[in-house]
């Protein structure tokens, strides 16, 4: 290869280095502040690895390409959010967060834990908004810029959704699994990165949103979900839990052209790791998100687990006991 060639392949690289940047992800920014029984502490070891792994399932979602106005509160404009708090010491416990500044094309999750005496592994949620001050900014509280998610009139129904974020609740009664890599995990473990990425999800609006709402259909076995994408890949409309938040069990999706359980069904076994399928993707294009690809098995996934380094092993399942997630 001659020097020539060297540098135009170099030129090339930075070209595409460029290129990738120009499409701005979506941006997931934890927020600990209601973390008061320290779960995430950055003095313990496993508080550090608990943050990791939370940034780890914000990655799944790093293919989301909307953009996203940034909720900037002041003169006349504000707003505020009352949530579950993600340390609840009962069900009921709420906080409130007033004038929250969200950036541009990010979401902002309250996380926590605390200990509850059921199969419940974690729980997310967006809370009640109130907002006051202009119209445009009381849009962007409820919608982000997206025309989509601001629903009018009665008979208009929602197509799109524009979250500010939410808090997700994790049960500190399990010993949870907080490593990025899947090997260490055991029987008997429940995983932090499955549970966070379908808390995750939820927040994106998957079985939560006005959206997804309005995809819904109600047929004498149950829910059914109705989206293009999804039912495309289904091969019709999809059967749903019994709340219509989840898939049915037993309802499959692929991961790179392997038949595999989907994350956003309502369980999880303990002792395994499970992953975005491409029906769980589907979903997510289906009440608006622009996922810059519905994932093409060989490159997307590469690109996506590659980065996480767990490409290869979707063993059969040890444990028997399921929680609620
Ligand atoms: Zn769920």
């Amino acid at each position: 290869m001659t020097i020539v060639q060297q540098a135009r392949q170099c030129a090339l690289l930075i070209v595409l280095a460029l290129v990738a940047n120009t499409a701005q992800a979506i941006e997931i920014v934890f927020d600990y502040r209601f973390d008061r029984h320290g779960w995430f502490s950055t003095e313990s070891e496993a508080g550090l690895m608990r943050r990791d792994v939370l940034q780890q399932a914000a990655s799944v979602f790093s293919g989301l390409t909307d953009r996203l106005s940034a909720i900037q509160p002041g003169a006349g404009d504000s707003w505020s959010v009352s949530l579950q708090h993600p340390s609840w010491n009962s069900w009921i416990e709420s906080a409130t967060v007033t004038d929250l500044y969200v950036p541009e094309n990010s979401l902002v999750v309250f996380v926590g834990a605390s200990s509850f005496r059921g199969s419940v592994l974690g729980a997310a949620g967006a809370g009640s908004i109130y907002a006051e001050g202009s119209q445009a900014f009381i849009d962007t509280v409820a919608g982000r810029g997206q025309a989509g998610a601001l629903v009018t009139s009665a008979d208009e129904l929602a197509t799109d959704y524009g979250p500010w974020g939410g808090s997700i609740w994790f049960n500190s009664q399990f010993s949870w699994y907080a490593g990025l890599d899947e090997s260490g995990l055991t029987a008997g473990q429940p995983d932090l990165f499955t549970t966070a990425t379908h808390e995750i999800a939820h927040l994106l609006g998957f079985g939560t949103s006005a959206a997804w709402n309005a995809l819904l259909m109600s047929t004498e076995t149950g829910w059914v979900f109705t989206g293009e994408n999804a039912m495309a890949l289904y091969g019709g409309p999809v059967p749903m839990d019994a709340l219509g938040a989840h898939w049915a069990y037993g309802v499959q999706g692929s991961i790179n052209g392997e038949q595999v359980d989907n994350l956003m069904d309502p369980g999880t076994q303990f002792g395994h790791r499970e992953y975005f399928s491409d029906l769980d993707y589907a979903a997510l294009a289906d009440i608006g998100w622009q996922v810059s690809a519905v994932p093409e098995p060989s490159t997307f996934w590469m690109l996506l687990l590659g980065l996480v380094g767990v490409f290869a092993r979707w063993h059969r399942k040890q444990s028997r006991s399921i929680a609620k997630k």
